[in-house]
């Protein structure tokens, strides 16, 4: 199925439960505008290469679109459609004053070395820098993008427009970033884990968890989770996996990553497992932060974990969710589970723009904040409404998306 098919189906569960019309739900699903790049560049070797990027810009009913840029090899129209839309619920669900979007080029990051991947990206922002900006349309790191790509976005964004931090987020923070944002998705998956094991009634020291992808999200939440006397029993990267029944030192991989370009293959604290049988693992909590549609029909049935938190986007498709819904697995939706990033993101804006910097302390509270406020209002409505998680958010989230819509007027 593609992502933005198994995005409408979510959409229209929340819309039906909504009673929306027909014609308000058209407007909710149709992108206002989507644009596709070509991207020439020189290579080291001197040879001309050629990408496509893309920047789909969903809604900003609520505000600026704002949403991140995926370097991914599969990386396609469709995928950053359904991304963006993703995006504007999401933002609503944490209820910040944003839209959503979505950008991404089909590049294989690991293939170009630092200097061909900054030149790509000055590219992409010389094809699109008219329509984006900080009122506009704000993008952020995703998969393949990291703080460094950020500050080539802003710099390049800067040849055009002046100085204007707050173009971008997910910056260094010696380079107008923020401490904290870093960090901000895994601690939020982690946090909401921790919420959702005591709304069930289970203990925390102890947990066991499984996690999928070792990158920004995936890593940070090992370490929030470690710190909070869970134990992380399996992860997994592109290269590798490993599992440990007394829980794996997190530390220890953080520091192999660091030190082998991100990659976990060739560790050597915990014995070899494969993707698949991470996600079939017997554990507590299952959290997939890597790539979409990991979990599906095919193997749906064969999930452990009672509950998964959805650290990555689109990890779980329809089926799995109905199967997931029908084995009563309690699933944190992504909206809900991953929204840590934007809102930090947010935090970063709002200090750009007013030149002001908070510390790190003040992050995190503002954000455990925002996020609690966000899990207990899904959790009420999912508890009310006799509907699951991911319905509840979206009902939340288009909800205040559709009456933001009607409300600016739409003739
Ligand atoms: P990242 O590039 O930092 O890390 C991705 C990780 O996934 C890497 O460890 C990579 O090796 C692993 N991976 C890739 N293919 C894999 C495969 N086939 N099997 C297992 N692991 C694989 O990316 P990230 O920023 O951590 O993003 C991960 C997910 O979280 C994405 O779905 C992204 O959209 C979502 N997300 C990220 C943020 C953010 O702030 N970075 C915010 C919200 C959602």
């Amino acid at each position: 199925m593609r992502p933005s098919e198994a995005i409408g189906i979510y959409f229209e569960r929340a819309a039906d439960q909504l009673d929306l019309s027909d014609n308000i739900r058209r407007l909710l699903l149709i992108a206002k505008r989507e644009v596709q790049v070509q991207i020439p560049v020189e290579l080291d070797s001197g040879e001309l290469a050629t990408y496509i990027g893309y920047r789909v810009q969903h809604n900003n009913a609520r505000g600026p679109m704002k949403g991140g840029l995926r370097y991914h090899p599969q990386v396609d129209l469709d995928e950053v459609r359904a991304l963006a839309s993703l995006m504007t619920w999401k933002t609503a669900v944490v209820d910040i004053p944003y839209g959503g979007a979505k950008g991404g080029i089909a590049v294989d990051p690991a293939r170009l070395s630092a200097r061909e991947l900054e030149r790509v990206t000055r590219r992409f922002v010389d094809a699109i820098h008219d329509l984006f900006g900080p009122d506009v349309d704000i993008p952020a790191p995703d998969m393949g993008t990291t703080a460094d790509v950020m500050a080539w976005i802003m710099n390049q964004y800067g040849k055009y427009h002046g100085f204007a931090p707050a173009c971008v987020t997910g910056k260094p923070v010696d380079y107008h970033g923020i401490a904290g944002r870093e960090e901000a998705t895994g601690r939020g998956v982690g946090s909401l884990t921790l919420k959702v094991l005591s709304r069930l009634g289970r203990r925390i020291p102890g947990t066991r968890v499984a996690i999928q992808g070792f990158g920004n999200v995936g890593s940070h939440t090992a370490r929030f989770l470690q710190d909070a006397e869970c134990r992380i029993v399996a992860v997994s990267d592109a290269t590798a996996g490993f599992h440990r029944a007394e829980g794996l030192d997190v530390g220890a991989l953080v520091k192999y990553s660091q030190t082998h370009a991100g990659r976990l293959a060739g560790f050597d604290g915990g014995d070899p497992l494969t993707n698949a049988e991470l996600l079939a693992l017997d554990c507590d909590v299952l959290i997939p932060a890597a790539l979409g549609g990991v979990l599906h029909a095919g193997n749906a049935e064969a999930v452990r974990a009672p509950i998964i938190v959805e650290g990555a986007n689109a990890p779980t498709e329809p089926e799995a969710d109905a199967i997931f819904d029908r084995r009563q697995i309690t699933v944190v939706p992504d909206i809900l589970a991953n929204a840590g990033g934007v809102t930090a993101s947010w935090f970063e804006w709002v200090q750009n723009r007013q030149h002001y910097q908070w510390g790190i302390h003040r992050v995190r509270q503002e954000l455990d904040r925002i996020l609690g406020d966000a899990f207990e209002q899904v959790w009420h409505l999912s508890t009310s409404r006799g509907v699951p998680l991911r319905t509840a958010a979206y009902m939340l989230g288009v909800g205040r998306v559709a009456r933001a819509t009607v409300l600016g007027g739409v003739g």
